[in-house]
């Protein structure tokens, strides 16, 4: 009889096989060589240079299944990035996660709501048969001896490595400034028609602030944007710290200007009731009132909350990785996605990150001693970035 309910207690540092409850069916003691947490883009895309290098038992796990995140977008909500079919000049769609893949050819358009893409996804992962489980959430993560455990609702997954990619969508920002549960964030707004009333403030101005603005603007809505910066106004060509191109087009629409307010360089101090309405009080002592529940466009606190002690900090918060985007201080812990940095360099898009996908899968490959030469063809397509001096030169016109 064990000495506890096996699936659902914490972590214990008795892994006998009696007390081993497997969220995946697997037997005690026979760990997978990769688990990669969570089947989004990052997730999807990092699986499938491991199975060209050879890497044959790999599972992906999602709390809910395949591109769950872009399934929850705001309905009307598209890819800022264009997709476009550029692979047969061998220049890979800029939303593709994978070689040999073009959203733009799948779904025959530019810009892919969420739920398109999320079909693309699906499709990627069943093309290449990445061995997936759904409906397990993992709640933390362990070293244990020369493996990894990873805690889920359903019981414990033994792994060599772990290639954590489980995003930030699903983690949205709720507490920017007191007063924060007086408004509602914009990750939970399912549709823009949801939203009754013809005036509305936005507190945030990049991409996520400024998509809302511009459909509720469509709707014939009258909408403040509020932001401590301009970025509509920064004066860069990387995305990563600007409006994109999309945007700034969109906003500039007849339509979008006359009804949208951007103003920037205002610091929200803190949101009150103030029946029937609310007020927006502002650090340098204004106030702003405004009739329906403010909308929170002030970014996501994402995922890697919950294996942050496996992790050392850069100064500006983000996770300090290897040359091979493994953790610095916990072996075999692997980040793909958007939270990856290096020096400067911010990979936040996929067309960014999806270029460090083949990284990763080398340096697993050659530590399970298998030869990856595969993952070279990677490099032609420009999905195997390990020399970042080539990177960031700004446009000069
Ligand atoms: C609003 C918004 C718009 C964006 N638009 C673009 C764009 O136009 N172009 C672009 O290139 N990039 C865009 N990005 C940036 C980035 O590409 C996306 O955030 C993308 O979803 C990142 O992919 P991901 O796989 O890291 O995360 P996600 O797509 O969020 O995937 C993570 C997966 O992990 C699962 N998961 C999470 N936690 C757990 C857990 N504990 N256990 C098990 N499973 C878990 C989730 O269910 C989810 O399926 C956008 C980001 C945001 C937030």
């Amino acid at each position: 009889m064990p000495a506890f309910a096996p699936c659902d207690a914490g972590l214990r540092d008795n892994l006998d096989a009696a007390n081993f409850c497997s969220a995946t069916g697997r037997e005690a003691g026979k760990p997978y060589d990769v688990v990669i947490v969570g089947g989004g883009a990052a997730g999807i895309g990092a699986a499938v240079p491991l199975l060209h290098a050879g890497v044959e038992d790999v599972l992906v796990i999602d709390r809910h299944g395949v591109g769950a995140s872009f399934d929850r977008w705001p309905q009307q909500m598209r890819f800022i990035t264009p997709s476009f079919p550029t692979n047969s000049i061998g220049m890979l769609d800029l939303n593709a996660v994978a070689i040999g893949t073009s959203p733009a050819f799948s779904l025959q358009l530019e810009h892919p709501t969420g739920r398109q893409y999320a079909a693309y996804l699906r499709s990627v992962a069943e093309i290449f048969k990445i061995p997936l489980r759904t409906g397990i959430d993992v709640r933390s993560l362990r070293r244990h001896g020369d493996r990894w455990l990873l805690q889920t609702d359903a019981g414990l997954i033994e792994t060599k490595f772990v290639i954590w990619a489980a995003g930030e969508f699903q983690y949205p920002r709720l507490t920017s400034f007191p007063g924060s549960n007086h408004c509602v964030h914009s990750a939970l707004i399912a549709s823009w028609d949801q939203v009754a009333s013809d005036e509305v403030l936005i507190i945030g101005g990049y991409e996520s602030g400024l998509d809302a603005a511009i459909h509720l603007a469509r709707l014939g809505k009258r909408v403040t944007v509020l932001d401590r910066g301009e970025p509509w106004e920064v004066d860069s060509s990387d995305p990563s710290v600007t409006a994109s191109p999309y945007t700034l087009e969109r906003l500039r629409a007849a339509e979008v200007r006359e009804r949208v307010t951007l103003l920037g360089g205002v610091d929200v101090f803190e949101v009150c009731r103030n029946r029937p309405g609310y007020r927006v009080q502002l650090v340098d002592g204004r106030d702003l009132v405004t009739k329906a529940r403010p909308i929170m466009a002030t970014g996501f606190t994402g995922s890697l909350k919950l294996v942050a002690d496996h992790f050392a900090r850069r100064t500006d918060g983000f996770p300090l990785l290897t040359d091979r985007d493994e953790s610095t201080i916990a072996d075999g812990l692997f980040l793909a996605g958007p939270m990856v940095r290096h020096d400067e360099h911010i990979f936040c898009f996929i067309y960014k990150f999806r270029q460090r996908f083949a990284v990763v899968a080398k340096a697993i490959a050659e530590r399970l001693e298998l030869p990856a030469e595969q993952l070279e063809m990677y490099r032609m397509w420009g999905m195997y970035l390990d020399d970042l001096s080539c990177c960031g030169e700004e446009c000069v016109c």
